[in-house]
């Protein structure tokens, strides 16, 4: 019973699309579908809708919303608009009223701060936040966004069958027992969507996530000799992971022994709050890794738990105001490496990352537009330094060189005034279209121009 799994390139967000097939039927499973953006859901559309016509299908056979944070969910209510009932089933949470009431105080402070009211009491705490604080009023927005798109989603589903999946529950896949949810039980929910009240979700998580947010680390300063595995967390919660986030449905699917887990953004204690979590999700042959490999959602526990084959990490690789990495962070990467897993990242240049029926894992990269004719027609020429990379372009005298990395056809950005050391490679990770090129290099080339006039006129 052979699975298919393609992991569309999303940025920092989540879209899965998973065939499964035994001898009567085959089905056409969408986990997430990205964030906000027309280009990503034009994608996830896409390579839905090429999945279903292979496999002779007017809709699909699932849809997943692991959890409601805009990266997930605003993709699949562009599939809710296109495939509305032809959708067979879709397993989400409905938060309960009392996270409705929170996110209506919100709206509230943010209104009142709007039009300069004043507040009330139960407003204080948030309406003096969004005064002082930009980050917080934004994400304010985030989160008052996120409800207001889960409600979207419900309405835009009234003819589908939605189903509330938990652990007690036993949800599974029609005609696939072994695809089920394993992650989160109702007692968790319950403890973090129902119990913690605005207070909680207003004041320390907020502030915690946007701290963590803060903190990163380049995974250039590391050397993957050592071990890092020291260096996760014991706990997510202390840390600041969101309660959405931490109750995400989490998905596993085994055939012939072999396991697969789909992980949303679920956190450490979403796994460990489980009695037998050190059986159900031990030794793994495929996962996703947690939350785009954010920093907190993973323990060393949890990752030589896992001891995972291969892993795909959804991310974009943006950095901090430092440079740093935040997702995947280098910790949870190089943790993972520790334990010989395979880690596949969707930002190396790819339109979506596959992982076949044989267990191979293919970067499909049909939008890839830079190469190296394309670099020299634009005037780069080949580096001279001693040390500097073969296929290293720069151009005239500009600081910034082009690096040719052919293990991922695509270019790394140097600081060509470092390069006889070490060269130093700069944001993004790599330089895939002409999009990037333009985005990048562009404006580097005009602020030394600048630079230059300024010279000739002194
Ligand atoms: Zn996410
Ligand atoms: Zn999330």
């Amino acid at each position: 019973m052979p699975i298919n799994i393609k992991t569309i390139n999303v940025g920092d967000g989540d879209a899965h699309i998973i065939t499964l097939k035994n001898e009567e039927l085959t089905k056409i499973i969408l986990i997430d579908g990205g964030k906000k953006n027309k280009q990503v859901t034009d994608k996830v559309l896409q390579l839905l809708d090429r999945a279903l016509t292979e496999n002779h299908k007017d809709g699909p056979d699932l849809i997943v919303c692991t959890h409601y944070d805009r990266d997930h969910i605003a993709g699949l209510i562009a599939v809710a608009k296109k495939y509305g009932n032809l959708i067979k089933e879709c397993w989400m949470h409905t938060p309960p009223a009392e996270y409705g009431r929170f996110v209506t105080v919100l709206k509230e402070a943010k209104s009142q701060l709007a039009m300069d009211q004043g507040y009330k009491t139960e407003t204080m705490f948030l309406y003096e936040q969004m005064k002082a604080d930009v980050d917080f009023t934004k994400q304010v927005d985030f989160i008052i966004e996120s409800y207001e798109d889960m409600q979207d989603l419900r309405s835009l589903l009234s003819g589908v069958s939605i189903i509330e999946p938990f652990v007690e529950t036993n949800t599974s896949l029609e005609g696939f027992p072994e695809f089920k949810v394993v992650l989160p039980s109702k007692t968790f929910y319950d403890r973090f969507v129902v119990e913690n009240k605005m207070d909680f979700l207003g004041k320390e998580v907020l502030l915690a996530e946007m701290i963590s947010d803060a903190q990163g680390h380049s995974i250039f300063d590391y050397d993957y000799s050592l071990s890092v595995c020291d260096q996760l967390p014991v706990s997510s919660i202390k840390n600041g992971v969101t309660p959405v986030n931490m109750v995400s449905i989490v998905i596993q699917y085994q055939e012939e022994g072999r396991k697969y887990l789909f992980t949303g953004d679920a956190g450490i204690e979403s796994f460990t709050h489980l009695s037998n979590y050190e059986n159900v999700f031990k030794d793994v042959h495929f996962m996703t890794v947690p939350h785009h490999g954010s920093r907190y959602n993973v323990s060393k526990e949890l990752v030589a738990i896992f001891n995972a084959e291969t892993a795909f990490v959804s991310a974009a690789g943006t950095r901090d105001s430092k440079g740093n990495v935040k997702r995947p962070h280098a910790y949870v990467l190089g943790c993972y490496a520790d334990h010989q897993t395979k880690v596949f990242r969707t930002q190396d240049c790819t339109d979506y990352l596959e992982f076949d029926e044989e267990s191979r894992v293919i970067f499909h990269k049909q939008s890839i537009r830079i190469d190296i004719g394309f670099i020299e027609e634009n005037g780069w020429m080949r580096c001279s330094p001693l040390n500097a990379p073969e296929n290293c372009f720069f151009k005239n005298r500009y600081p910034k060189a082009l690096w040719w990395d052919e293990s991922k056809a695509a270019f790394r950005v140097l600081d060509m005034t470092t390069v006889s050391l070490n060269p130093v490679n700069l944001p993004p990770d790599y330089l895939c279209t002409v999009e990037d090129y333009d985005k990048l290099v562009i404006p580097i080339i005009h602020d030394l121009d600048q630079k230059d006039k300024l010279a000739k006129k002194k």
